[in-house]
């Protein structure tokens, strides 16, 4: 099951219990935790995991006797929070320090992504106006060097390697020990994998470790592995004691809950999902964020943060963000954007309700209900897009006005108000969350 599938799932379970007029009764409840731990299941988490997380959710809404409306609220609310718990592991990722060499070290099994993420990394920081270097010490794998040379160069990121040496810690310790001298800021050294564990690895990932003494060790693990996972995180935490996790392989087929399992099992923290093949498939980890978007809640943060990564103009809408507001400007400038970054699929689960409407629609009908609410936006007056939106529901002949001028029906203008609402409101919710989290990620 794909991790949409999983989350449509849960939705759909939870909204039978809350949605019913009749009062909840504890057999309802059970019956939703029953389907959410098949679910879970069937997305390959760990049983004890499912059990616990059910035992836990039960505890917390039979426990609690608040009554009608508010119970149904308390049931959304711990199933939420209880997932969240799934993914967070709430140990304090490293933050690599400006001006100062930060060692970044990349462990996993073959095929994991590693060569790839490395690059994914370097240019997140590059971005981020760190000098970085990549060192490949993956002697074992003919053509590694090549294919980090060739993705390094795409992005323009100085890289390291040998054609000729053939001990992966002498690489290694050559490549950092240039780039240091060279004041780098973020070092990151990609190692070789196996495709089993086997012992030469482990013992390989400790003399690289000793050799080059990274601030931080970073395990990629394919997030579409199943089971395996969580046994394979803890056999390379033995050996190699990484301080965070990357996912990849986030994207079409992963069922992610063996990764997830991991995280839990090494209580290592998950800094940042690969998504996609390209170095722009990339994207940082927040446990709430990553919740929503499963259940399909939207994820503006995480939109904000991609549109931030390719540079286009919003420094209004971030600044407004920030102090929880969300006005249709801001609405305009994200939806405009939108179009510009493409592929709308990658984006479109991160606004509230796009997803749903991309899975029933398709993208391409998407893309042109996304240039309508566009046209809408563009037919307002200054004044308008500048306002909360209140403005439209204390003068309604406003809406006539613009569904006339954008050529769209009243419906759509009243469908752009109540997203933009939705935004707003999720704005402030984000800016409580992003503040609980500020240190908690690199990002942060
Ligand atoms: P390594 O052996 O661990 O260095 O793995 P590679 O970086 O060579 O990646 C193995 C394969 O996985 C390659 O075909 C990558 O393009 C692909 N890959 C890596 N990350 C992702 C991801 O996030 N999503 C998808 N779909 N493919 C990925």
């Amino acid at each position: 099951m794909v991790l949409a599938d999983l989350g449509r799932r849960i939705n759909a379970a939870v909204a039978q219990v809350t949605s019913s007029t009749t009062s909840v009764e504890e057999a309802d409840i059970d019956t939703m935790l029953k389907e959410i731990s098949r679910a879970l299941l069937e997305s390959d988490v760990n049983i004890k995991l499912v059990l616990k997380l059910r035992d836990s959710i039960k505890k917390k809404i039979v426990n609690d006797k608040t009554p009608g409306l508010n119970k149904k609220k308390l049931i959304q609310k711990t199933v939420f929070d209880e997932l969240c718990a799934l993914v967070d592991c709430e140990a304090q990722p490293y933050k690599p320090k400006k001006n100062q060499a930060n060692v970044i070290m990349f462990v996993g099994l073959q095929g994991a992504g590693k060569t790839t993420t490395c690059t994914k990394l370097a240019v997140y920081y590059q971005k981020r106006n760190f000098k970085v270097g990549l060192v490949c010490a993956d002697t074992f794998r003919a053509g590694a060097f090549d294919q980090l040379k060739q993705n390094a160069t795409k992005a323009r990121i100085p890289f390291f390697g040998s054609y000729t040496e053939t001990d992966p810690v002498e690489v290694a310790r050559i490549g950092v020990e240039k780039f240091k001298k060279q004041k780098f800021e973020i070092i990151i050294v990609d190692t070789s994998g196996r495709h089993r564990q086997e012992k030469e690895l482990f013992k390989e990932m400790v003399e690289i470790g000793d050799a080059v003494k990274p601030q931080q060790t970073v395990m990629v693990l394919d997030g579409s592995i199943g089971q395996s996972a969580q046994q394979q995180a803890q056999a390379f935490k033995e050996s190699s004691n990484f301080g965070a996790i990357i996912l990849t392989k986030m994207d079409g087929e992963a069922k992610g809950g063996g990764a997830i399992s991991a995280v839990a099992a090494t209580k290592t923290p998950i800094i940042f999902i690969g998504t996609g093949e390209h170095t722009q498939d990339f994207e940082t980890f927040f446990p709430k964020q990553f919740i929503s978007k499963l259940l399909g809640i939207g994820d503006i943060q995480g939109l904000m943060e991609h549109v931030k990564s390719l540079n286009l103009d919003q420094k209004d809408t971030i600044k407004n963000f920030q102090e929880g507001k969300f006005t249709l400007n801001d609405f305009q400038t994200q939806m405009t954007n939108i179009l510009k970054m493409g592929p709308l699929a990658q984006i479109a689960n991160m606004i509230p309700g796009m997803g749903d409407m991309m899975n029933q629609i398709g993208e391409e009908e998407a893309s042109k209900r996304l240039k309508r609410m566009v046209y809408i936006m563009d037919s307002m007056t200054k004044q308008e897009l500048d306002s909360d939106g209140q403005i439209f529901i204390d003068e309604p002949s406003r809406i006539i006005r613009v569904a006339r001028g954008s050529g769209t029906t009243v419906t759509e203008v009243e469908m752009v108000l109540f997203q933009q609402r939705m935004m707003a409101r999720m704005a402030k919710t984000n800016m409580s969350m992003m503040n609980t989290q500020k240190g908690r990620n690199p990002m942060a």
